[in-house]
C-alpha cells in the first residue's frame, strides 16, 4: 500500500500527502495546458484489475474509424503485457511500471508524455494502475475521467469505494455479455451507481460482443468538440 492513500501513520502522513497532492496539482496543471496547446483530449481510464481497462482501449482504436488518432500511457506495477498488446495494433503506447505503487500521478504522466508525439495524437488514454482507491486522488493533467465497473464485481463496489465513483465523468459498466451466467440484480447495481453519482453517464459495454462501444466513442467525440473546462 503507498503512503499517499492514508494508510501510513495517520497525523505525519496527513501533512506529507496534503504537500504531495498539491504538488501534483500543479503538475497536472500544467500538463492540461500542455495537452490542450496540442488539441488532445486525454483520458484517466480507472478501474480495478480485470475490469477490462485495455479491451476497451482496444476496441475504441479498433471501431473509432479513419481519422482518429490515440496515444496510450500504460500504468502498471510490473510487465510490459498492456503495452505490447496496443503496440501490436499499432497504436503509440508508453509503458510506466510504478513498482510498489498504487496509482499513477502527473509526474510519472509528465515522464511519460515527453516520450509520446504529441503532434500525433487526437486522444490521449491513461490506463491506470488497477485500484478502486488512490487513483481517484491524483490529478493526471486528464479532462475525463472514466471508472470501469465490470458486472463481475457485484453490485455493491460503488457504496464501498465511493470516491473514484464521485469523481468520475463517464462511468462504463463492462463485461455485460456475462450478466446472464451471474446471480447479478442489475437494477441495484445502477441504482447504488446513481446514488453515488447521478450526473455521469452510465454506458452498459462489452468488448466481446460490442455493445455500447460505439455509444461510448461518440460520447468520447463530443467531450472532444465540447471540452470540459479547466480544473
Ligand atoms: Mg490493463
Ligand atoms: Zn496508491
Amino acid at each position: 500500500m503507498c503512503g499517499e492513500c492514508g494508510c501510513g501513520e495517520k497525523e505525519k502522513s496527513l501533512n506529507i500527502n496534503q504537500d504531495i497532492l498539491k504538488d501534483n496539482k500543479r503538475k497536472a496543471k500544467s500538463l492540461r495546458i500542455l495537452l490542450d496547446k496540442n488539441k488532445i483530449l486525454s483520458v484517466n481510464i480507472m478501474g480495478s484489475p480485470g475490469s477490462g481497462k485495455t479491451s476497451l482501449i482496444e476496441k475504441t482504436v479498433m471501431l473509432c474509424g479513419e481519422g482518429k488518432r490515440f496515444g496510450v500511457i500504460e500504468g502498471d506495477l510490473e510487465t510490459d503485457l498492456d503495452h505490447q498488446r496496443l503496440k501490436s495494433i499499432g497504436v503509440n503506447s508508453i509503458q510506466i511500471n510504478t513498482g510498489t505503487v498504487c496509482h499513477l500521478d502527473a509526474e510519472m504522466v509528465e515522464e511519460a508524455i515527453k516520450r509520446m508525439p504529441l503532434g500525433e495524437i487526437d486522444f490521449l488514454f491513461i490506463e491506470n494502475v488497477g485500484n478502486l482507491v488512490c487513483p481517484s486522488l491524483f490529478d493526471l493533467g486528464t479532462h475525463i475521467n472514466v471508472v470501469l465497473l465490470s458486472v463481475t464485481e457485484g453490485e455493491d463496489k460503488p457504496l464501498k469505494y465511493p470516491l473514484i465513483f464521485k469523481r468520475a465523468d463517464v462511468i462504463l459498466l463492462t463485461k455485460v455479455d456475462l450478466v446472464p451466467f451471474l446471480r447479478l440484480d442489475e437494477e441495484i447495481l445502477i441504482r447504488n451507481i446513481k446514488r453515488i453519482n447521478s450526473k455521469a453517464p452510465v454506458i452498459k459495454v462489452s468488448a466481446v460482443t460490442e455493445e455500447g462501444i460505439k455509444d461510448w466513442i461518440n460520447l468520447l467525440e463530443s467531450f472532444r468538440k465540447d471540452p470540459v473546462p479547466l480544473l
